[in-house]
């Protein structure tokens, strides 16, 4: 088969890691048999240096004729960097967010798995982890407070500040849509997150999950309230399979996820929309501070772009292929500096590349 994939190396250590995803994907290509087509496209300081803008209307139509964009990360050191001396609309993030709102992507797509290699970078006690945990968090990512009307104003003379969350059916469906979706690929279980107990937005949230859950009768749902499942993702992580909340919940409880995995240049990251176009991502940014060194972790990149395989092109073996040999290299005791403990043996940004592509 063939894809066409636009690819965004961006700034910082995006086109070091994008290079090494590029590699892994071909391997897997000539390996099963697909041919994978890259169109770069500029976003972020590299393309404002070079447009003046963080993101052209050229470059975001070169992404919506894509079958999926692959991304590295934008951005530059923040508080040393000419690209933050402009307004916030032409600063390198602006492009993220342009290219989210562009290609209409509401679901953030975002797995929390403890490799056992891995295990001594997990915040939590032996006794908690057991054998590991598996997760993924998929959060709404274009509704509610982030999107809400806004306003600050002073009422008998004392300010004060609204913001408003608003959701509708059809936000709320699409999104848990998605969720079910990913849960029937897994082990079948969705816990939909909320604070049904005060708020209007989630009553109707938890409705229309519960109508959702219907069309997917092998699927167990569970409700749990938002301020439970903070405390429940430390004392118990392993309990969770899908977790499917709204836009601020789901930022808050991703990124305490992600952390008690100990490693953010594992972590991978997909934002979908109601197609099975995708912009896959790694969690982390463009780490300015170490670009150029051939140092970085490139793994979190390469997990997105086996992502990209299951949930744009359902690739599923070809995706398989990828995690298990992340999951050998890591078995052989091959670390980059991030993730690097005693006894291991360390590698750079290229070979963890070569050693993964080898293993497939
Ligand atoms: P960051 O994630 O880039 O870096 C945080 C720390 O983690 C740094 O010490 C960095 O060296 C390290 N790190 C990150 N990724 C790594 C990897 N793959 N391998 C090894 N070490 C890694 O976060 P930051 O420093 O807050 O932000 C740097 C820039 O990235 C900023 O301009 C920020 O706005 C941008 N950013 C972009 C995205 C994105 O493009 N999606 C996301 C977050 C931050």
């Amino acid at each position: 088969m063939e894809y066409r994939i636009a690819t965004i190396s961006g700034d910082g250590i995006g086109p070091e890691i994008v290079r090494e995803a590029k590699k892994v994907l071909d391997k897997v290509g000539q390996k099963y048999g697909h041919n994978f087509n890259y169109e770069e496209v500029l976003m972020g300081g590299i393309s404002i240096d070079t447009y003046g803008v963080p993101l052209t209307d050229e470059a975001l139509e070169t992404a919506k004729k894509s079958d999926a964009v692959l991304l590295g990360a934008v951005g530059g050191n923040v508080g040393n960097s000419r690209w933050y001396d402009v307004a916030p609309n032409l600063r390198p993030e602006a492009g993220l967010l342009a290219i989210r709102k562009g290609l209409n992507l509401f679901a953030n797509i975002r797995p929390a798995y403890l490799y056992n290699d891995l295990a001594g970078a997990c915040p939590l006690k032996q006794e908690i982890i057991g054998d590991g945990f598996d997760m993924v968090i998929v959060r709404e990512l274009t509704g509610g407070l982030y999107f809400g009307e806004r306003h600050t104003e002073t009422v008998n003379g004392v300010e004060q500040a609204t913001d408003t969350l608003v959701y509708s059916e059809k936000e709320i469906r699409r999104v848990a849509i998605k969720a079910f979706e990913i849960a029937m690929k897994r082990k079948k279980k969705v816990t939909s997150v909320d604070k049904a107990n005060v708020l209007d937005s989630s009553r109707l949230w938890r409705k229309v999950v519960a109508e959702v859950a219907k069309d997917y009768p092998e699927v167990t749902l569970e409700n749990m309230l938002v301020d439970n499942c903070a405390m429940q993702l430390v004392m118990n992580p392993r309990q969770f399979d899908v977790i499917l909340t709204e836009n601020m919940f789901g930022d808050i409880l991703s990124d305490e996820a992600s952390m008690i995995t100990g490693s953010i240049g594992m972590l991978s990251s997909a934002s979908l929309n109601e197609s099975k176009f995708g912009l896959y991502e790694p969690s982390h940014g463009s780490a300015p501070d170490i670009a150029g060194k051939d140092i970085a972790n490139p793994i979190a990149t390469i997990l997105s772009a086996a992502m990209m395989l299951r949930f744009s092109f359902d690739l599923d073996k070809e995706a398989d292929a990828i995690e298990d040999a992340v999951r050998k290299v890591l078995a052989e005791g091959y670390r980059t500096v991030d993730i690097m403990d005693e006894d291991k043996k360390q590698v750079g940004t290229t070979e963890m590349g070569n050693l993964i592509c080898d293993r497939i």
